[in-house]
């Protein structure tokens, strides 16, 4: 404890653990060191940041308060150890030199966002002036660029440029912000930006460029725009026809797009916002954060195509010095900024392929010639229940550790086939991988490929134990099968899902798991997708689901939601839906009903499904709101987006061997007929299923006597369904996990599948 005698000299030995290098930790502590007259050194090591500091114990432990409270944005302390050592004199404080690394060294820092001290170098004259490749040891880029350890330039892609003497003297100065700032560049030395017309190089003069780039975007043009971790297709956000032909020229016919808007106040025009969901929008990681429309008259109307009529738009913030140079010239407010590819393929990185992709299709193709080493996407979050929720997991937060208390040493998990993630152990933490995307086109495939090898080199993974799905067709299972002459763990969809949950939030233990998504493998050779387990790490037990419907069609039951309609219209009333006065009867085909109805009768491509999506699917397409899907759970995003919030009302439902909807799927038919309003029956279905859930958890808890409760699943990234779910499950004494660092869709599998193997090996069940 800090002596009341100041006079009293003393020394100490700290080591702070965490994501503490590569994000300016050190001249962070010097800086507090120097401030609170203490002498001694901090140097990088293989596992932590050491400190030794003498001083007075009143300094001493003033310097160990600022030590955790004021430091860099970008540092994640996990631990500070502090011991008392026997007392030294140094003559001063001094960074030392770290040589010791070794293949310990894990942790990488993500990308992170231009600070506020270097868009004023941007102002100032000087070579820094407008100069868009600008960064110091607080911000920039990091994760993208870096191809190995230990993190210094020569290993990153800015080794092909070699600083200039001012950047050098900078680099090298303990109290300069750019010390030890690996990118760190100016005009004279570093990275440049150039435009291109077709394939011909028009300009790399920053002002023409910002100029000529405005001119085309304010006239409704389309830019290919080189970022962090990919390319970019930009255009207004308020121009309509652009949008429509951005559109037809990714082939995205519907989903939603991206918005960037030139700041907060801009944004609050256009869309909700509270305390919670700014804090996400301003951060270092620069999110797309998912915010509710507003509709407000006398402002100009974003285009309305931009979100395909739904309430929710994905939102952010500038994140590169290039996007703050635009605004500042641009007179629109917004810009819409999505992924530079083609619908499926992955991101864009290279400046051949995306000329020859797009420089006939696009305006113009600003470009740079910094190379991208480490693809990622922006990352998209939304707000649930006052907490943030990952549900893309990429630029800012990739490859920051899941810390977890399990040996995750040396294991390769391969995640789900869409919505791909894998993931890496190394000692007890877990490296998720970026959003990989669905393994179907060939080259996702080949980009999950690379990426698994990336890590395992970047990390220095020594594989020795594989997780895979179940599922025998999977991409993903395949690749891990194929993988090396290893033991392979097989790990069930939805106890993945709940195992994911889980290490998030260190459990290990027994628990309830509810995990609501679309499709997953059972052993039973059906599809599962709505599992009320009672698992922990190692095994699981399904106690009950929503029982189980013929899909007509299989997968492409979920591309076309009036097929999972019919199914359950025609288990609830036989032929006689055929009767029933429904927009979907009028809409389909009645041939193409004729035939889904034969296939049920014939158990013809009908596997059996127990996916809560395919209800929603269901439930979406009784409604008219979906009957083919133009992009994944469009359906169920549609019944979340118009609900009434207010309505406490419910459709019955039965608890029997499983959860049977029947009446559920009556009452709707009925509300239908009586003209009820669509948002008060979405609302109605809603609550049902909330009520289903806390039902069946707690009938499982009386005879189990187990109250946590984990939630998985892409269900749950529906904010309606989460809040209400955890909060009614709360009011009755559960104790409620859900995911907010790693997603609850299937990008988080891989997580699960990780810890499972973990705990297997662990027991020697491996
Ligand atoms: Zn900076
Ligand atoms: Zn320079």
């Amino acid at each position: 404890m800090a002596m009341k005698d100041i006079s009293n000299d003393k020394s100490v030995q700290v080591l702070v653990t965490g994501l503490v290098q590569g994000v300016g930790f050190r001249p962070f502590v010097y800086r507090i060191a120097n401030r609170f007259d203490l002498t001694g050194w901090v140097q990088n090591t293989n596992e932590n940041v050491k400190i030794e500091v003498s001083g007075t114990a009143l300094n001493i432990s003033q310097f160990l308060i600022s030590l955790r409270k004021e430091a860099p944005p970008a540092a994640v302390i996990e631990d500070i150890s502090i011991h008392e050592i026997e007392t030294k004199s140094f003559a001063e404080f001094i960074i030392l030199d770290s040589h010791n690394f070794s293949d310990q060294i894990t942790e990488i820092s993500p990308d992170i966002a231009v600070c506020a001290e270097c868009l004023q170098d941007m102002n100032k004259p000087g070579t820094r002036l407008n100069y868009a490749f600008v960064n110091c040891t607080n911000c920039g880029p990091r994760f993208t660029i870096i191809q190995d350890l230990p993190y210094d330039r020569g290993k990153t892609t800015m080794k092909s440029f070699s600083m200039c003497s001012d950047c050098q003297t900078e680099y090298e100065t303990i109290t300069d912000r750019r010390f030890h700032a690996q990118p760190t560049a100016c005009a004279i030395c570093g990275p440049e930006y150039e435009l291109f017309k077709n394939k011909k190089r028009i300009s790399t003069n920053i002002q023409e460029i910002i100029d000529c780039v405005s001119k085309c975007i304010e006239s409704g043009g389309i830019v290919l725009l080189k970022g962090l971790g990919g390319m970019h297709l930009a255009c207004d956000a308020f121009n309509e026809s652009a949008i429509k032909r951005l559109r037809e020229l990714k082939n995205r016919e519907e989903k939603p797009f991206a918005v960037m808007f030139r700041d907060l106040e801009s944004l609050k025009i256009h869309a909700k916002m509270d305390a919670k969901e700014e804090q996400s929008l301003v951060s270092w990681q620069r999110p797309i954060v998912l915010l509710e429309k507003k509709n407000a008259p006398n402002i100009p109307e974003l285009a309305s195509s931009l979100n395909a009529g739904l309430n929710l738009l994905g939102i952010m913030l500038p994140y590169m010095p290039l996007h703050y140079l635009f605004f500042r010239r641009l007179k629109t407010a917004a810009i819409v900024l999505t992924s530079g590819n083609f619908s499926s393929e992955p991101i864009l990185t290279d400046n051949q392929a995306a000329l020859d992709q797009f420089s006939s299709i696009v305006d113009l193709a600003v470009l740079h010639n910094r190379e991208i080493y480490n693809r990622t996407d922006d990352s998209v979050v939304r707000i649930i229940a006052g907490t943030q929720r990952i549900f893309r997991r990429s630029r800012g937060y990739v490859p920051a550790p899941v810390r977890t208390e399990l040996n995750t040493e040396g294991i390769v998990a391969f995640g789900a086939e869409l919505t791909n993630c894998f993931c890496v152990g190394k000692g007890r933490k877990a490296f998720l991988s970026q959003h990989i995307g669905d393994l179907q086109g060939l080259e996702t495939t080949l980009f999950y490929e690379k990426t698994i090898a990336q890590f395992i080199q970047l990390f220095r993974i020594n594989p020795s134990l594989l997780a895979v799905d179940m599922h025998p067709s999977y991409i993903s299972t395949k690749t891990g099968i194929h993988f090396g002459d290893l033991p392979v763990v097989q790990v069930q969809h939805h106890h993945a899902h709940i195992a994911s949950c889980m290490a998030e939030h260190r459990l290990d233990e027994k628990v309830i798991g509810v995990a609501l998504d679309g499709t997953g493998y059972g052993p039973d050779g059906n599809t599962w997708g709505s599992e009320f387990l009672v698992c922990d790490l190692n095994d699981f037990t399904r106690i009950t689901h929503f029982e189980y419907l013929p899909m007509p069609g299989g997968d492409s039951a979920s591309e076309e939601p009036w097929r999972m309609a019919v199914s359950y219209l025609y288990k609830v009333y036989g032929k006689d839906f055929l009767k029933l006065d429904l927009s979907l009867l009028k809409l389909i085909d009645s041939e193409k009903i004729a035939l889904i109805i034969q296939m049920i009768d014939k158990k013809i491509n009908c596997p059996l499904t127990s996916g809560a999506g395919r209800l929603f699917d269901a439930v979406a397409s009784l409604l008219n709101l979906s009957q083919v899907a133009s992009f994944q759970a469009e359906g169920p995003m549609r019944l979340e987006a118009i609900l009434a919030q207010n309505c406490t009302e419910s459709y019955r439902f039965v608890l029997g061997q499983t959860i049977q909807f029947d009446e559920t799927i009556r009452g709707i038919v009925e509300d239908i007929r009586r003209k009820v309003e669509v948002s008060i029956i979405s609302a109605k279905f809603h609550n049902t299923i909330i009520l289903a859930i806390f039902e069946t958890v707690n009938a499982i808890r009386m005879k189990e006597n187990i109250s946590n409760v984990v939630l998985s699943g892409g269900v749950f990234q529906n904010k309606y369904l989460l809040e209400r779910t955890i909060s009614l499950l709360e009011k009755n004494d559960f104790v409620v996990y859900s995911h907010a660092a790693v997603p609850t869709n299937d990008g988080g599998i891989a997580l699960g599948q990780l810890a499972v193997a973990s705990k297997r090996r662990e027991l020697q069940c491996v």
